[in-house]
């Protein structure tokens, strides 16, 4: 491990997407490695296999070490495949079924959020989607624990649902357990949605607040964007190599209303390339 990045972290929490092919241990092993304090992974094969089998001693391990270095709280991707609004009841099922099964997982572990798509409407209309999207989450959540659940913001390619607040906020409103849900801010998802963070930052997040509610906002995906601005299209660019740039990027993990959120890169690197990233995102971050 390298000792002078870990003697800088203060309360600046960031890290990055990492594979779980290795166990629980080798992946907080990897996390610190580069120098992370929060880290992600998806919760079984992204394109939706079995789940391995429930280690408790390595999930111990994880945990542990985690505890130590003060780690953000673990965030838990969802497969892509699953689909809550789906207009075939099966895929449906299926969905709810695995995203059970995750979140009891999950909830042995606890200290994590658990970030999905909302889904696509597939041309059900965006008012069916988020009637399907609530009547699923009133399936899952039951099953959360202390897992807060975050609806992730999306671009808006296809038919997807989540790409504008106002969509978000109204599957929130419906749930019958909201106080389980929270948002993930996408900056590439966001950008290519519409939402000018390089601009008006100030703006968005003041958006955010009155259609959503600020303190739903758990966590940040950070990434660039290989698409450009409102071009509906999910294309992640690693930091400063896209479209959003690096000051924009220096604005978001320094802004007041964000800089006490986890930050976690999903750009296109492998660990050696997230440890760059993350030094870099340490070097402009200012007063911690
Ligand atoms: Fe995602
Ligand atoms: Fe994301
Ligand atoms: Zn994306």
């Amino acid at each position: 491990m390298n000792k002078s990045i870990s003697d800088t972290r203060g309360d600046f929490k960031v890290g990055c997407h990492l594979s779980f092919a290795g166990g629980y241990a080798k992946m907080v092993r990897d996390a610190l490695s580069i120098g992370a304090n929060a880290m992600q992974y998806f919760s079984r094969n992204p394109r939706g296999g079995k789940s391995k089998p429930f280690d408790a001693e390595d999930a111990g391990k994880l945990l542990e070490t985690a505890e130590k270095h003060r780690f953000a709280p673990f965030m838990v991707h969802a497969p892509y495949t699953y689909n809550p609004c789906s207009a075939n009841e099966d895929l449906r099922r299926f969905a709810r079924d695995a995203m059970s099964e995750d979140l009891q997982l999950q909830a042995k572990i606890g200290r994590s959020f658990y970030n999905f798509h909302p889904g696509s409407h597939v041309g059900q209309g965006i008012e069916k989607g988020v009637e399907l999207i609530t009547e699923f989450l009133d399936a899952v959540l039951p099953y959360a624990g202390d897992t807060v659940v975050l609806l992730e913001t999306m671009s808006g390619k296809g038919s997807e649902v989540g790409s504008s607040f106002g969509e978000i906020a109204k599957i929130i409103r419906a749930v019958k357990n909201p106080e389980k849900l929270g948002v993930c801010l996408d900056t590439c998802h966001v950008y290519s949605a519409g939402y000018d963070i390089i601009n008006d930052l100030d703006g968005v997040l003041k958006e955010f607040d009155a259609v959503i509610g600020l303190s739903r906002l758990k966590a940040v995906h950070l990434n660039d964007s290989a698409e450009p601005f409102a071009s509906k299209k999910d294309r992640h660019a690693k930091i400063g190599g896209g479209f959003i740039g690096l000051d924009a990027v220096a604005r978001i993990v320094n802004h007041s209303k964000l800089r006490g959120l986890p930050f976690y890169l999903e750009t296109p690197n492998e660990l050696e390339g997230y440890a760059g990233e993350i030094k870099l995102l340490r070097s402009i971050r200012k007063g911690d």
